[in-house]
Protein backbone atom coordinates (compact mmCIF):
# COMPACT_ATOMS: atom_id res chain seq x y z
CA UNK A 1 0.00 0.00 0.00
CA UNK A 2 1.02 3.65 -1.16
CA UNK A 3 2.17 6.19 2.29
CA UNK A 4 -0.06 9.38 1.90
CA UNK A 5 0.06 12.66 2.36
CA UNK A 6 -3.38 14.74 3.26
CA UNK A 7 -3.57 18.51 2.23
CA UNK A 8 -6.88 20.03 4.24
CA UNK A 9 -7.64 24.03 3.74
CA UNK A 10 -8.53 25.86 7.39
CA UNK A 11 -10.11 29.61 7.63
CA UNK A 12 -10.87 30.47 3.72
CA UNK A 13 -10.79 29.60 0.54
CA UNK A 14 -8.47 30.16 -2.14
CA UNK A 15 -4.86 30.15 -0.39
CA UNK A 16 -3.64 27.74 -3.32
CA UNK A 17 -3.96 24.18 -1.41
CA UNK A 18 -3.40 22.92 -4.89
CA UNK A 19 -0.33 24.71 -5.46
CA UNK A 20 0.83 23.31 -2.39
CA UNK A 21 -0.17 19.82 -3.50
CA UNK A 22 1.69 20.44 -6.54
CA UNK A 23 4.92 21.99 -4.90
CA UNK A 24 5.28 18.80 -2.14
CA UNK A 25 4.37 16.45 -5.22
CA UNK A 26 7.33 17.39 -7.07
CA UNK A 27 9.80 17.74 -4.16
CA UNK A 28 8.77 14.17 -2.87
CA UNK A 29 9.47 13.26 -6.85
CA UNK A 30 12.81 14.98 -6.91
CA UNK A 31 13.84 12.95 -3.95
CA UNK A 32 13.18 9.68 -6.13
CA UNK A 33 9.72 8.60 -5.21
CA UNK A 34 6.80 7.25 -7.42
CA UNK A 35 4.31 10.33 -6.44
CA UNK A 36 0.77 11.22 -7.66
CA UNK A 37 -2.36 13.80 -6.60
CA UNK A 38 -5.71 12.89 -5.93
CA UNK A 39 -8.49 15.70 -5.96
CA UNK A 40 -10.99 15.37 -3.89
CA UNK A 41 -14.11 18.03 -4.63
CA UNK A 42 -16.90 17.91 -2.32
CA UNK A 43 -19.60 19.19 -4.80
CA UNK A 44 -22.36 17.02 -6.28
CA UNK A 45 -21.00 17.33 -10.19
CA UNK A 46 -20.22 14.22 -11.16
CA UNK A 47 -17.61 15.69 -13.00
CA UNK A 48 -16.33 19.67 -13.94
CA UNK A 49 -18.02 18.91 -17.38
CA UNK A 50 -21.50 20.97 -16.60
CA UNK A 51 -19.21 23.43 -15.21
CA UNK A 52 -19.42 27.42 -16.03
CA UNK A 53 -16.11 29.13 -16.16
CA UNK A 54 -17.50 31.97 -15.19
CA UNK A 55 -18.16 30.49 -11.88
CA UNK A 56 -15.71 27.53 -11.58
CA UNK A 57 -12.85 28.50 -14.15
CA UNK A 58 -11.56 26.20 -16.81
CA UNK A 59 -12.47 22.55 -17.02
CA UNK A 60 -9.13 20.65 -16.68
CA UNK A 61 -8.78 17.23 -19.23
CA UNK A 62 -6.74 14.21 -18.91
CA UNK A 63 -5.49 12.18 -21.67
CA UNK A 64 -7.96 9.80 -20.59
CA UNK A 65 -11.46 12.41 -21.30
CA UNK A 66 -12.13 12.56 -18.21
CA UNK A 67 -13.45 16.54 -17.45
CA UNK A 68 -12.00 17.76 -13.60
CA UNK A 69 -11.01 20.62 -12.10
CA UNK A 70 -8.17 22.68 -13.07
CA UNK A 71 -6.13 21.85 -9.92
CA UNK A 72 -5.29 18.85 -11.77
CA UNK A 73 -3.69 20.92 -14.52
CA UNK A 74 -1.50 22.12 -11.14
CA UNK A 75 -0.55 18.80 -10.48
CA UNK A 76 0.67 17.88 -14.15
CA UNK A 77 2.50 20.83 -14.43
CA UNK A 78 4.34 20.30 -11.26
CA UNK A 79 4.69 16.45 -10.66
CA UNK A 80 5.28 16.31 -14.64
CA UNK A 81 2.83 12.97 -14.26
CA UNK A 82 -0.09 11.84 -16.67
CA UNK A 83 -2.92 11.52 -14.89
CA UNK A 84 -6.35 10.07 -15.26
CA UNK A 85 -9.86 10.06 -14.37
CA UNK A 86 -8.81 8.07 -11.03
CA UNK A 87 -7.45 11.68 -9.78
CA UNK A 88 -10.42 13.11 -8.88
CA UNK A 89 -13.14 12.38 -6.77
CA UNK A 90 -16.82 14.18 -6.30
CA UNK A 91 -19.20 14.00 -4.04
CA UNK A 92 -21.25 13.25 -6.89
CA UNK A 93 -19.55 10.34 -8.29
CA UNK A 94 -18.86 8.57 -4.70
CA UNK A 95 -22.95 8.89 -4.28
CA UNK A 96 -23.90 7.56 -7.84
CA UNK A 97 -21.97 5.04 -7.25
CA UNK A 98 -22.73 3.97 -4.13
CA UNK A 99 -27.03 4.54 -5.21
CA UNK A 100 -25.98 2.32 -8.14
CA UNK A 101 -24.99 -0.71 -5.74
CA UNK A 102 -28.09 -0.07 -3.83
CA UNK A 103 -30.21 -0.56 -6.37
CA UNK A 104 -28.48 -3.90 -7.80
CA UNK A 105 -28.88 -5.07 -3.98
CA UNK A 106 -25.12 -5.63 -3.27
CA UNK A 107 -25.71 -4.11 0.50
CA UNK A 108 -27.79 -7.31 0.75
CA UNK A 109 -30.40 -5.71 2.61
CA UNK A 110 -29.01 -3.04 4.84
CA UNK A 111 -29.03 0.10 5.39
CA UNK A 112 -27.01 1.77 3.57
CA UNK A 113 -25.60 4.77 5.33
CA UNK A 114 -23.05 7.88 4.98
CA UNK A 115 -20.94 5.98 7.21
CA UNK A 116 -19.60 3.47 6.59
CA UNK A 117 -21.07 3.27 2.60
CA UNK A 118 -19.89 6.46 1.32
CA UNK A 119 -16.94 6.92 3.88
CA UNK A 120 -15.62 3.43 2.54
CA UNK A 121 -16.57 4.12 -1.05
CA UNK A 122 -13.91 7.17 -0.62
CA UNK A 123 -11.31 5.47 1.22
CA UNK A 124 -11.12 2.13 -1.89
CA UNK A 125 -11.08 5.02 -4.45
CA UNK A 126 -8.04 6.39 -2.33
CA UNK A 127 -6.68 3.27 -2.00
CA UNK A 128 -7.04 2.66 -5.56
CA UNK A 129 -5.40 6.44 -6.91
CA UNK A 130 -2.73 5.20 -4.70
CA UNK A 131 -1.25 1.53 -6.47
CA UNK A 132 1.54 1.10 -7.17
CA UNK A 133 3.16 4.49 -5.77
CA UNK A 134 5.19 5.09 -2.87
CA UNK A 135 3.22 8.33 -1.58
CA UNK A 136 -0.23 9.89 -2.87
CA UNK A 137 -0.91 12.99 -1.96
CA UNK A 138 -4.58 14.18 -1.32
CA UNK A 139 -6.12 17.23 -1.43
CA UNK A 140 -9.45 17.88 0.11
CA UNK A 141 -11.30 20.67 -1.34
CA UNK A 142 -12.97 23.17 0.56
CA UNK A 143 -12.31 24.57 3.88
CA UNK A 144 -12.51 22.67 7.39
CA UNK A 145 -15.97 22.69 8.86
CA UNK A 146 -17.91 23.12 5.38
CA UNK A 147 -20.80 21.00 5.82
CA UNK A 148 -20.21 18.69 2.11
CA UNK A 149 -16.79 18.37 3.42
CA UNK A 150 -17.36 15.99 6.45
CA UNK A 151 -17.60 12.63 4.96
CA UNK A 152 -13.96 13.51 3.55
CA UNK A 153 -12.42 14.17 6.45
CA UNK A 154 -14.00 11.29 7.80
CA UNK A 155 -12.49 9.15 5.18
CA UNK A 156 -9.37 10.79 5.72
CA UNK A 157 -9.49 10.06 9.56
CA UNK A 158 -9.55 6.38 9.06
CA UNK A 159 -7.12 6.11 6.87
CA UNK A 160 -4.87 6.39 9.67
CA UNK A 161 -6.57 3.53 11.35
CA UNK A 162 -6.30 1.28 7.92
CA UNK A 163 -2.91 2.54 6.67
CA UNK A 164 -1.25 2.84 10.07
CA UNK A 165 -0.49 6.42 11.66
CA UNK A 166 2.90 6.39 10.34
CA UNK A 167 1.75 5.93 6.96
CA UNK A 168 0.03 9.21 7.07
CA UNK A 169 0.72 13.02 7.32
CA UNK A 170 -1.85 15.65 7.64
CA UNK A 171 -0.94 18.83 6.51
CA UNK A 172 -3.17 21.76 6.91
CA UNK A 173 -3.59 24.95 4.92
CA UNK A 174 -4.46 27.97 6.54
CA UNK A 175 -4.40 31.81 6.90
CA UNK A 176 -2.87 34.19 8.82
CA UNK A 177 -4.32 37.13 8.67
CA UNK A 178 -2.29 40.88 9.03
CA UNK A 179 -5.12 43.18 10.68
CA UNK A 180 -3.82 46.89 8.85
CA UNK A 181 -4.93 48.73 11.80
CA UNK A 182 -3.37 46.39 14.69
CA UNK A 183 -0.01 46.45 12.30
CA UNK A 184 -0.10 42.36 13.02
CA UNK A 185 -0.48 39.06 12.38
CA UNK A 186 -3.26 37.20 14.18
CA UNK A 187 -3.23 33.12 14.71
CA UNK A 188 -6.63 32.74 16.33
CA UNK A 189 -8.49 31.65 13.12
CA UNK A 190 -5.50 29.28 12.61
CA UNK A 191 -5.77 28.21 16.06
CA UNK A 192 -9.76 27.48 15.73
CA UNK A 193 -9.74 25.90 12.36
CA UNK A 194 -6.87 23.24 13.95
CA UNK A 195 -9.19 22.70 17.10
CA UNK A 196 -11.69 21.55 14.14
CA UNK A 197 -10.01 19.47 12.84
CA UNK A 198 -9.05 18.07 15.91
CA UNK A 199 -12.34 17.83 17.11
CA UNK A 200 -13.02 15.40 14.34
CA UNK A 201 -10.07 13.21 15.02
CA UNK A 202 -7.47 14.75 12.36
CA UNK A 203 -4.59 15.98 14.38
CA UNK A 204 -2.17 17.87 11.71
CA UNK A 205 1.44 17.11 11.05
CA UNK A 206 2.44 20.26 9.27
CA UNK A 207 0.84 23.84 9.10
CA UNK A 208 1.46 25.57 6.23
CA UNK A 209 0.52 29.36 6.98
CA UNK A 210 -0.23 31.39 4.16
CA UNK A 211 0.62 35.00 4.91
CA UNK A 212 1.03 38.67 3.29
CA UNK A 213 3.68 39.69 5.91
CA UNK A 214 7.25 37.40 7.84
CA UNK A 215 6.41 35.75 10.73
CA UNK A 216 8.93 36.07 13.39
CA UNK A 217 9.77 32.78 15.69
CA UNK A 218 7.40 33.82 18.76
CA UNK A 219 4.54 33.70 15.96
CA UNK A 220 5.61 30.41 15.00
CA UNK A 221 6.39 28.80 18.41
CA UNK A 222 3.19 30.22 19.87
CA UNK A 223 1.32 28.35 16.64
CA UNK A 224 3.04 25.42 17.46
CA UNK A 225 2.16 25.32 21.29
CA UNK A 226 -1.30 26.21 20.59
CA UNK A 227 -1.93 23.74 17.83
CA UNK A 228 0.33 20.93 18.89
CA UNK A 229 2.64 20.61 15.77
CA UNK A 230 7.02 21.38 16.69
CA UNK A 231 7.59 24.38 15.84
CA UNK A 232 9.91 23.38 12.82
CA UNK A 233 6.33 22.08 10.97
CA UNK A 234 5.36 25.54 11.03
CA UNK A 235 5.92 26.37 7.32
CA UNK A 236 5.51 29.95 6.34
CA UNK A 237 4.34 30.77 3.00
CA UNK A 238 4.28 33.82 1.37
CA UNK A 239 2.74 35.66 -1.28
CA UNK A 240 4.68 34.97 -4.41
CA UNK A 241 5.58 36.94 -7.96
CA UNK A 242 5.48 33.47 -9.43
CA UNK A 243 3.97 30.05 -8.01
CA UNK A 244 6.60 27.95 -9.65
CA UNK A 245 8.61 29.78 -6.76
CA UNK A 246 6.51 27.64 -4.31
CA UNK A 247 8.61 24.37 -4.69
CA UNK A 248 11.77 25.93 -3.62
CA UNK A 249 10.34 27.95 -0.68
CA UNK A 250 8.81 24.70 1.01
CA UNK A 251 12.51 22.53 0.53
CA UNK A 252 14.10 25.75 2.29
CA UNK A 253 11.76 25.15 5.34
CA UNK A 254 12.40 21.27 4.88
CA UNK A 255 8.91 20.39 4.19
CA UNK A 256 10.02 17.28 1.97
CA UNK A 257 12.38 16.15 4.62
CA UNK A 258 9.10 16.80 7.66
CA UNK A 259 7.34 14.38 5.52
CA UNK A 260 9.42 11.49 4.66
CA UNK A 261 10.52 11.54 8.68
CA UNK A 262 6.75 11.45 9.72
CA UNK A 263 6.30 8.48 6.70
CA UNK A 264 9.49 6.57 8.23
CA UNK A 265 11.02 6.89 4.76
CA UNK A 266 14.15 8.05 3.41
CA UNK A 267 14.37 9.58 0.03
CA UNK A 268 17.61 10.54 -2.00
CA UNK A 269 19.46 14.00 -0.25
CA UNK A 270 18.88 17.46 -1.46
CA UNK A 271 16.47 17.27 -4.44
CA UNK A 272 17.80 19.02 -7.44
CA UNK A 273 15.66 21.78 -7.97
CA UNK A 274 17.31 23.52 -10.63
CA UNK A 275 15.03 23.38 -13.26
CA UNK A 276 12.66 25.09 -11.26
CA UNK A 277 15.34 27.89 -9.86
CA UNK A 278 15.79 28.48 -13.96
CA UNK A 279 12.00 28.90 -14.76
CA UNK A 280 11.33 31.54 -11.54
CA UNK A 281 14.46 33.25 -12.46
CA UNK A 282 13.62 33.54 -16.05
CA UNK A 283 9.98 34.42 -14.86
CA UNK A 284 10.96 37.05 -12.94
CA UNK A 285 14.20 38.62 -14.52
CA UNK A 286 13.63 38.17 -18.31
CA UNK A 287 14.51 41.71 -19.90
CA UNK A 288 11.99 41.91 -22.52
CA UNK A 289 8.46 41.79 -22.85
CA UNK A 290 6.10 40.39 -25.55
CA UNK A 291 2.21 41.79 -25.12
CA UNK A 292 -0.35 38.96 -26.05
CA UNK A 293 -4.28 39.61 -26.62
CA UNK A 294 -6.19 36.99 -25.46
CA UNK A 295 -9.40 37.50 -26.99
CA UNK A 296 -11.91 35.32 -25.06
CA UNK A 297 -15.32 35.32 -23.68
CA UNK A 298 -14.75 34.58 -20.45
CA UNK A 299 -11.85 37.16 -19.33
CA UNK A 300 -13.54 38.45 -16.31
CA UNK A 301 -13.32 35.23 -14.72
CA UNK A 302 -8.95 35.01 -13.49
CA UNK A 303 -8.82 31.17 -13.89
CA UNK A 304 -10.88 30.40 -17.23
CA UNK A 305 -8.23 30.33 -19.30
CA UNK A 306 -5.43 28.86 -16.53
CA UNK A 307 -3.62 26.20 -18.93
CA UNK A 308 -3.66 29.08 -21.55
CA UNK A 309 -2.27 31.18 -19.32
CA UNK A 310 0.30 28.87 -17.72
CA UNK A 311 1.29 27.70 -21.34
CA UNK A 312 2.05 31.08 -22.47
CA UNK A 313 4.57 31.67 -19.83
CA UNK A 314 6.61 28.28 -20.35
CA UNK A 315 6.96 28.92 -23.56
CA UNK A 316 8.12 33.03 -22.67
CA UNK A 317 10.48 30.79 -20.14
CA UNK A 318 12.07 29.19 -22.73
CA UNK A 319 12.70 32.30 -25.02
CA UNK A 320 13.38 34.05 -21.64
CA UNK A 321 11.08 36.90 -22.57
CA UNK A 322 8.29 37.96 -19.90
CA UNK A 323 4.67 37.34 -21.36
CA UNK A 324 2.30 40.44 -20.61
CA UNK A 325 -1.43 38.77 -21.32
CA UNK A 326 -3.73 41.50 -22.11
CA UNK A 327 -7.34 40.42 -21.95
CA UNK A 328 -9.70 41.18 -24.41
CA UNK A 329 -13.65 40.55 -24.32
CA UNK A 330 -14.24 39.20 -27.71
CA UNK A 331 -17.40 41.30 -27.54
CA UNK A 332 -16.16 44.47 -27.81
CA UNK A 333 -14.29 43.81 -30.65
CA UNK A 334 -17.95 43.60 -32.18
CA UNK A 335 -18.38 47.46 -30.98
CA UNK A 336 -14.93 48.71 -31.50
CA UNK A 337 -12.41 49.05 -34.02
CA UNK A 338 -10.49 45.85 -33.86
CA UNK A 339 -7.33 47.12 -35.14
CA UNK A 340 -7.42 49.79 -32.49
CA UNK A 341 -7.93 47.25 -30.07
CA UNK A 342 -5.38 45.15 -30.80
CA UNK A 343 -2.84 47.76 -32.07
CA UNK A 344 -1.03 47.09 -29.20
CA UNK A 345 -0.34 43.07 -29.69
CA UNK A 346 2.73 41.38 -30.15
CA UNK A 347 0.61 38.18 -31.00
CA UNK A 348 -3.15 37.27 -30.70
CA UNK A 349 -4.47 34.09 -29.22
CA UNK A 350 -8.06 32.82 -29.59
CA UNK A 351 -8.75 29.96 -26.99
CA UNK A 352 -11.84 28.27 -26.42
CA UNK A 353 -15.26 28.28 -25.68
CA UNK A 354 -18.82 27.44 -26.39
CA UNK A 355 -21.61 29.08 -27.67
CA UNK A 356 -22.52 31.61 -30.26
CA UNK A 357 -21.81 34.89 -27.97
CA UNK A 358 -18.73 37.05 -28.69
CA UNK A 359 -17.57 34.27 -31.70
CA UNK A 360 -18.34 37.63 -34.39
CA UNK A 361 -15.09 39.49 -32.32
CA UNK A 362 -13.01 36.61 -32.53
CA UNK A 363 -13.38 36.29 -36.17
CA UNK A 364 -12.47 39.88 -36.31
CA UNK A 365 -9.54 39.40 -34.35
CA UNK A 366 -8.61 36.63 -36.86
CA UNK A 367 -9.15 38.50 -39.79
CA UNK A 368 -6.70 41.53 -38.16
CA UNK A 369 -4.34 39.25 -37.25
CA UNK A 370 -4.33 37.89 -40.79
CA UNK A 371 -4.39 40.43 -42.83
CA UNK A 372 -1.74 42.50 -40.78
CA UNK A 373 0.87 39.24 -40.36
CA UNK A 374 0.41 39.76 -36.74
CA UNK A 375 1.66 36.23 -35.10
CA UNK A 376 -2.10 34.40 -34.13
CA UNK A 377 -2.71 31.21 -32.33
CA UNK A 378 -6.44 29.33 -32.39
CA UNK A 379 -7.04 27.15 -29.79
CA UNK A 380 -10.65 25.05 -30.22
CA UNK A 381 -13.24 27.14 -30.84
CA UNK A 382 -10.52 29.60 -31.62
CA UNK A 383 -9.28 27.48 -34.63
CA UNK A 384 -13.20 27.39 -35.83
CA UNK A 385 -13.61 30.89 -36.11
CA UNK A 386 -9.92 31.44 -38.35
CA UNK A 387 -11.52 28.87 -40.64
CA UNK A 388 -14.64 31.06 -40.90
CA UNK A 389 -13.21 33.72 -41.31
CA UNK A 390 -10.66 32.73 -44.00
CA UNK A 391 -14.05 30.98 -45.48
CA UNK A 392 -16.02 34.08 -45.47
CA UNK A 393 -12.94 36.49 -46.28
CA UNK A 394 -10.77 34.74 -48.46
CA UNK A 395 -13.09 32.13 -50.00
CA UNK A 396 -15.81 34.59 -50.53
CA UNK A 397 -17.92 31.49 -49.04
CA UNK A 398 -20.96 32.83 -47.85
CA UNK A 399 -23.78 31.54 -45.45
CA UNK A 400 -26.89 32.79 -46.28
CA UNK A 401 -28.15 29.92 -45.54
CA UNK A 402 -25.90 28.19 -43.06
CA UNK A 403 -28.64 28.56 -40.37
CA UNK A 404 -31.04 27.02 -41.62
CA UNK A 405 -28.44 24.32 -42.81
CA UNK A 406 -27.16 23.88 -39.13
CA UNK A 407 -28.83 25.75 -36.48
CA UNK A 408 -26.02 25.05 -34.13
CA UNK A 409 -22.85 26.61 -36.11
CA UNK A 410 -22.59 29.99 -37.55
CA UNK A 411 -21.08 28.70 -40.64
CA UNK A 412 -21.01 25.49 -42.93
CA UNK A 413 -17.22 25.11 -42.80
CA UNK A 414 -17.80 23.73 -39.47
CA UNK A 415 -20.25 22.07 -38.55
CA UNK A 416 -21.51 18.70 -36.02
CA UNK A 417 -21.38 15.84 -37.90
CA UNK A 418 -23.99 12.83 -38.06
CA UNK A 419 -22.44 10.36 -36.70
CA UNK A 420 -21.42 12.12 -34.09
CA UNK A 421 -22.22 9.82 -30.72
CA UNK A 422 -20.90 6.42 -32.70
CA UNK A 423 -17.38 8.30 -33.14
CA UNK A 424 -16.77 10.06 -29.74
CA UNK A 425 -16.30 6.67 -27.75
CA UNK A 426 -14.66 8.48 -24.64
CA UNK A 427 -18.17 9.94 -23.35
CA UNK A 428 -21.06 11.63 -24.63
CA UNK A 429 -21.51 14.12 -27.85
CA UNK A 430 -18.08 15.69 -27.27
CA UNK A 431 -14.63 14.74 -28.76
CA UNK A 432 -12.70 14.04 -25.39
CA UNK A 433 -9.44 13.38 -24.31
CA UNK A 434 -6.32 12.24 -26.05
CA UNK A 435 -6.29 11.45 -29.98
CA UNK A 436 -3.66 10.56 -32.45
CA UNK A 437 -2.36 13.29 -35.61
CA UNK A 438 -0.70 13.29 -38.38
CA UNK A 439 1.63 16.33 -39.33
CA UNK A 440 2.23 17.47 -42.82
CA UNK A 441 5.88 17.65 -43.83
CA UNK A 442 7.56 20.89 -43.51
CA UNK A 443 4.91 22.76 -41.94
CA UNK A 444 5.51 25.29 -38.68
CA UNK A 445 3.58 22.57 -36.60
CA UNK A 446 6.02 19.44 -38.16
CA UNK A 447 8.72 21.93 -36.95
CA UNK A 448 8.31 22.88 -33.54
CA UNK A 449 6.88 19.39 -32.90
CA UNK A 450 10.36 17.74 -34.12
CA UNK A 451 8.14 14.32 -35.27
CA UNK A 452 5.07 13.93 -37.51
CA UNK A 453 3.35 12.00 -35.08
CA UNK A 454 1.72 13.44 -32.04
CA UNK A 455 -1.54 13.25 -29.38
CA UNK A 456 -3.29 16.08 -28.36
CA UNK A 457 -6.12 16.19 -25.96
CA UNK A 458 -9.59 17.61 -27.15
CA UNK A 459 -13.02 18.64 -25.78
CA UNK A 460 -15.49 20.11 -28.06
CA UNK A 461 -18.41 19.11 -30.19
CA UNK A 462 -18.06 20.67 -33.67
CA UNK A 463 -15.28 20.21 -36.63
CA UNK A 464 -13.92 20.99 -39.57
CA UNK A 465 -16.43 20.20 -42.50
CA UNK A 466 -14.10 18.17 -44.65
CA UNK A 467 -16.70 18.87 -47.51
CA UNK A 468 -15.02 22.72 -47.40
CA UNK A 469 -11.52 21.26 -47.61
CA UNK A 470 -10.34 21.61 -50.95
CA UNK A 471 -11.55 24.84 -51.61
CA UNK A 472 -10.21 26.12 -48.46
CA UNK A 473 -6.61 24.31 -49.40
CA UNK A 474 -7.00 25.80 -52.99
CA UNK A 475 -7.67 28.94 -51.63
CA UNK A 476 -4.17 28.66 -49.76
CA UNK A 477 -5.10 27.61 -46.18
CA UNK A 478 -3.01 24.50 -44.99
CA UNK A 479 -3.84 21.30 -43.31
CA UNK A 480 -1.22 20.83 -41.54
CA UNK A 481 -2.49 17.91 -39.29
CA UNK A 482 -5.14 15.18 -39.67
CA UNK A 483 -6.48 12.66 -37.00
CA UNK A 484 -5.78 10.12 -39.73
CA UNK A 485 -8.28 7.40 -38.23
CA UNK A 486 -11.10 9.27 -37.96
CA UNK A 487 -10.24 11.70 -40.62
CA UNK A 488 -10.50 14.80 -39.01
CA UNK A 489 -8.27 18.52 -39.94
CA UNK A 490 -6.53 19.38 -36.73
CA UNK A 491 -4.15 22.29 -37.30
CA UNK A 492 -4.48 24.51 -40.06
CA UNK A 493 -1.88 26.87 -41.47
CA UNK A 494 -1.15 30.00 -43.26
CA UNK A 495 2.06 29.57 -45.46
CA UNK A 496 3.77 32.52 -45.91
CA UNK A 497 2.04 34.19 -43.21
CA UNK A 498 4.48 35.15 -39.53
CA UNK A 499 2.52 32.69 -37.60
CA UNK A 500 -0.91 31.55 -38.21
CA UNK A 501 -1.77 28.24 -36.60
CA UNK A 502 -4.81 26.54 -35.50
CA UNK A 503 -5.75 23.65 -33.57
CA UNK A 504 -8.81 21.81 -33.08
CA UNK A 505 -7.43 20.53 -29.67
CA UNK A 506 -5.99 21.80 -26.57
CA UNK A 507 -2.13 21.89 -26.32
CA UNK A 508 -2.00 23.48 -23.04
CA UNK A 509 -3.05 21.02 -21.22
CA UNK A 510 0.20 19.10 -22.00
CA UNK A 511 2.34 22.60 -21.28
CA UNK A 512 5.02 22.66 -18.66
CA UNK A 513 6.87 24.90 -17.02
CA UNK A 514 10.50 23.65 -17.99
CA UNK A 515 8.74 22.14 -21.56
CA UNK A 516 6.38 24.54 -23.01
CA UNK A 517 4.07 23.08 -25.27
CA UNK A 518 5.55 23.02 -29.25
CA UNK A 519 2.86 25.57 -30.64
CA UNK A 520 3.07 28.02 -27.82
CA UNK A 521 6.61 27.56 -27.90
CA UNK A 522 6.50 28.67 -32.07
CA UNK A 523 3.64 31.14 -31.65
CA UNK A 524 5.99 33.10 -28.76
CA UNK A 525 9.08 32.89 -30.34
CA UNK A 526 7.34 34.66 -33.46
CA UNK A 527 5.73 37.33 -31.10
CA UNK A 528 9.17 37.87 -29.84
CA UNK A 529 10.39 38.21 -33.71
CA UNK A 530 7.48 40.64 -34.41
CA UNK A 531 8.12 42.77 -31.13
CA UNK A 532 11.61 42.68 -32.30
CA UNK A 533 11.32 43.56 -35.86
CA UNK A 534 8.60 46.62 -34.36
CA UNK A 535 10.93 48.37 -32.08
CA UNK A 536 13.72 48.30 -34.78
CA UNK A 537 10.79 50.15 -37.40
CA UNK A 538 9.72 52.65 -34.27
N1 LIG B 1 -17.81 25.14 -28.96
C1 LIG B 1 -16.88 24.49 -29.83
C2 LIG B 1 -17.21 23.03 -30.02
O1 LIG B 1 -17.96 22.48 -29.27
C3 LIG B 1 -15.46 24.63 -29.31
C4 LIG B 1 -15.22 23.96 -28.02
C5 LIG B 1 -13.95 24.41 -27.36
O2 LIG B 1 -13.40 25.45 -27.71
N2 LIG B 1 -13.49 23.69 -26.36
O3 LIG B 1 -16.70 22.40 -30.92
Amino acid sequence: MSKYVFITGGVVSSLGKGITAGSIGTLLKKRGLKVSILKIDPYLNVDAGTMNPFQHGEVFVTDDGAETDLDLGHYERFIDETLSERNSITTGKIYSSVIKKERRGDYLGGTVQVIPHITNDIQERIIRAGEGLDVLIVEIGGTVGDIEGQPFLEAIRQMAVRAGRENVVYCHVTLIPYLEAAKELKTKPTQHSVQELRRIGILPNILVCRTSHAMDDGMKHKIALFCDVPPEAVIEVRDEPTIYNVPASLHRQGVDDLILQNLGMSGVSGPDLSDWHTVSDRYMNSPEEVKIALVGKYVQHKDAYLSVVEALHHAGIAHSVRVNIVSVESEDLETGDPAEILKFADGVLIPGGFGDRGVEGMILAAKYARENNVPLFGICLGMQMMVVEFARNVCKLHEAHSKEMNPATIHPVIHLMEEQEGIHDKGGTMRLGAYPCDLAEGTNSAKVYGELHISERHRHRYEFNNAYRERLENAGLKVAGVCTERNLVEIVELPGHIWYVGGQFHGEYKSRPARPHPLFDGFIEAAARYMRDRAKEA
